[in-house]
């Protein structure tokens, strides 16, 4: 496996940094949780069965041998390499056709912050309410599959570049099978947020409302939530009432979705787990 890897040095290869939680969040190896060791393991190729002590003892002798780089793993499907090669710029790009002409060649950078204001409402609205009525039964899956893609880390890259008061956004995502290309998804985005139109490279993408658009709108309104959040933490931080003696709720950093977690709560842990798998 080793000499495999090296040997390839043109391919493109994983290391732990590509990898959501394939490093363990704290130095003491002890201090850690047993999910976080159990998905380093994963990572790492490792058995992930045992108590902690087993856990433990795994992940020092995997450290010691340097097994888990030599064995590291995409745990999760193939999404992380091809999000790689995708950034990379060696994936090939599936474009909608006929969209050039509406949107700008050059111009497109990283950089949102301006981005108008993209909420659920204006997703649903654009995926469902505006849809062809005749197609109304079928819009929802998109929306669905379109979040859980964009959970997956499928969503890789989106660009902006405005013009004249409209916002065209150029956004990369993956397909959930073969992830031996990508698709350039593009959205027009007025002033207030609302979609104009959409384009995307896949088969279905014609009308502008698959999995692949829905899974850049997700992203496109997570960011503007978590804008909103950070904005409101600079701003209104002297305005607010006393804050140093309320427990404080565990604030993550603004991380890609593909690296979020979500919380769990000790208390009443079935319970609550049964409730979500019924939604
Ligand atoms: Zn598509």
């Amino acid at each position: 496996m080793a000499a495999e890897k090296a040997s390839c040095s043109k391919k493109v290869v994983l290391c732990e940094e590509d990898i959501p939680r394939a490093k363990l969040p704290r130095e003491n190896v002890e201090e850690c949780t047993v999910p976080q060791l159990r998905r380093w393991l994963l990572c790492g190729g490792a058995k992930t069965s045992g108590k902690k002590a087993d856990l433990v003892k795994r992940y020092k002798d995997y450290v010691k041998g340097g097994l888990h780089l030599k064995n590291l793993r995409d745990p999760d499907g193939g999404v992380h390499l091809a999000r790689k090669k995708v950034l990379l710029g060696v994936m090939d790009e599936v474009d909608p056709p006929h969209v050039t002409d509406i949107f700008p060649k050059d111009g497109f950078h990283e950089d949102l912050t301006d981005l108008p204001f993209v909420n659920f409402g204006t997703v649903w609205k654009y995926m469902i309410e505006s849809s062809n009525a005749k197609k109304q039964l079928s819009t929802a899956k998109p929306l669905v599959k379109g979040f859980n893609f964009f959970k997956s880390g499928n969503l890789v890259k989106v660009t902006v570049c405005s013009r004249e008061n409209k916002w065209y956004l150029k956004s990369q995502v993956l397909p959930s099978m073969k992830k031996s290309s990508v698709y350039n998804c593009f959205i027009l985005l007025l002033p207030n947020g609302h979609i104009k139109s959409a384009y995307c490279g896949c088969p279905a993408g014609v009308d502008g409302r698959c999995n692949h658009i829905a899974a850049a709108l997700f992203g496109l309104e997570e960011f503007c939530k978590q804008r909103e959040k950070q904005q409101q933490e600079q701003t209104s931080r002297t305005s607010q009432p006393c804050t140093w003696n309320v427990p404080r709720k565990r604030k993550g950093e603004v991380l890609p979705i593909s690296q979020m977690k979500f919380k769990k709560h000790e208390h009443g842990k079935e319970k609550k787990a049964k409730e979500r798998s019924r939604i």
